[in-house]
């Protein structure tokens, strides 16, 4: 019977190998242990091939916990973690610290991809019992993805790609999910890879462009300012959704390069307007990771000569709560510069009501959701509302989105919403075109705005 490898060597290896095969915090493996292993694997099947299995455990929000209760106590976590995977992975297989908080294993048994996924459940089980601090108890989920040998690759340096590739699928999903990487998720990334490529040549290009679409006052239907939404169309390509591709940007890391560029683009827009329409813009979640941020902002900013106080920055809760601390002195350093910030896609989220409180915002945006089935459904009428309340009740200004008929900015007028956005007051826009929209609602001469309901 083969016993369960803990990615230990040895006795007779010289204690040099052995120390470059071995974690020193955990004792257990490392990388160069497991790429060792997988070789050995992939000689003795090498007349009679059959599919193995690699996967990678990453914890769950362990950074706080390094942050929170100091490095040792990450340390005794991660020891706990070596034990228990160590205790309970099958007969025939290694696991191995691969770096950090990620934990590698090879399990020869494992051919497909239910046992892949059984596999993962059991593991997180196992890592999901409390762990013991001394003084206290903390609880951990962790995160799973799994590539199939010979499929999501032949070699090592591959095949830990894939795992990577599927753990960063489960990361984003949330927490404690598995992943096994699969042909679609091959194909995707090599979508994704190919979006990238032009994308990054579209902004050097300055290919990519912003559309700006107008939010009105609910009180008397007249334009207040814009959104600015980011397009893009490539030739081959053809149209990409912000959806798609804002995402992609902040995954490969360009997404200040992209965001700068719009940014100065619907600034620059912004200044042939009349000065009191604000200018509205999205920023991604990663910006709200980056210390940087409220300084690059302002830099374009400055350079455009728009003034500040018309420049509005929409966030959303899940970007926030991801790093409250570095949020909150973003957004402080922001207000201070006279910007406001609006809270996005509010009530989509899973932040609590308090922990936004806790934050300084001048505008929350209902989402879309609500909006359209605010009618047929009483639920979303009813959250509407106590959106409504709750945020005059603090003094925020509440602004609806996608309203697409007449019907809801009338019942959304009704409930005492502030503002509202949508293809009932205007689409999405180039920048001549929304000229030509402020145009038909102000008298160019005097700057009297001629208030009309709107809706064509
Ligand atoms: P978002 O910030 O929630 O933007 C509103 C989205 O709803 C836009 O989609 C807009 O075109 C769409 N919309 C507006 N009114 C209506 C309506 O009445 N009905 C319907 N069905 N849809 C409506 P879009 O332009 O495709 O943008 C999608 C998302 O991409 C945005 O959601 C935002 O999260 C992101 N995005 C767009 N531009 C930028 C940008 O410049 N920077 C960043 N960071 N994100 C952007
Ligand atoms: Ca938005
Ligand atoms: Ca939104």
């Amino acid at each position: 019977m083969t016993v369960a490898d803990t990615g230990d060597l040895p006795a007779n290896q010289s204690d040099l190998h052995r120390f470059a095969f071995t974690d020193a915090l955990t004792g257990l493996g490392n990388k160069y242990r497991l790429r060792e292993k997988l070789r050995q694997l992939i000689m003795e099947r090498a007349s009679d091939p059959a599919p193995f299995t690699v996967g990678i455990a990453n914890l769950d929000g362990f950074k706080p916990i390094n942050d929170l209760f100091g490095p040792s106590a990450g340390d005794q976590i991660l020891c706990q973690v070596a034990h228990r995977l160590k205790a309970c992975i099958p007969d025939g297989a290694t696991v191995v610290r691969y770096e950090g908080d990620e934990f590698a294993l090879l399990l020869p048994l494992v051919f497909e991809r239910r046992s892949a996924e059984k596999m993962g459940s059991m593991l997180k089980e196992v890592l999901s019992a409390p762990y013991d601090l001394g003084e206290r108890n903390v609880r951990l989920s962790a995160s799973f993805g799994f590539a199939i040998h010979p499929f999501a690759g032949a070699e090592f340096e591959d095949l830990l790609k894939s795992a990577e590739t599927a753990l960063y699928r489960s990361k984003r999903r949330g927490r404690g999910q598995i992943t096994v990487y699969s042909t679609e998720m091959a194909e995707q990334m090599k979508r994704a890879t190919q979006i990238e490529q032009a994308l990054r040549n579209a902004i050097i290009a300055d290919d990519v462009d912003v559309h700006f679409q107008p939010i009105v006052s609910l009180k008397d239907d007249s334009v207040l300012g814009f959104e600015a939404l980011a397009r893009w169309q490539d030739k081959d390509l053809g149209f990409v959704s912000p959806a798609v591709f804002v995402p992609l940007a902040e995954e490969r890391g360009f997404i200040d390069s992209l965001s700068e560029t719009l940014l100065r683009k619907a600034a620059e827009a912004a200044l042939s307007w009349p000065k009191e329409l604000f200018l509205s813009f999205n920023l991604s979640s990663a910006q709200l990771l980056d210390p940087a941020t409220a300084f690059n902002i302002l830099a374009v900013i400055n350079r455009t000569g728009l003034d500040l106080r018309r420049l509005e920055l929409e966030i959303t809760e899940t970007a926030v709560m991801s790093d409250p601390e570095t949020a909150d002195k973003i957004i402080s350093e922001l207000r201070a510069a006279g910007v406001r910030i609006s809270l996005d896609d509010f009530g989509t989220g899973q932040s609590s009501l308090s922990r936004l409180c806790d934050f300084r915002f001048d505008k929350v945006k209902i989402d879309r959701a609500f909006v359209s089935r605010m009618l047929t459904d009483s639920a979303s009428e009813h959250i509407v509302k106590a959106i409504v309340t709750m945020c005059h009740g603090l003094e925020l200004t509440v602004v609806a989105e996608g309203i697409e008929d007449f019907a809801e900015a009338l019942k959304l007028k009704g409930l005492g919403c502030d503002m509202g956005q949508g293809y009932f007051y205007g689409k999405p826009a180039p920048a001549r075109a929304t000229l030509d929209y402020i145009s038909q609602r102000y008298d160019g001469e005097d700057g009297v705005e001629r208030r009309r309901v709107s809706g064509d």
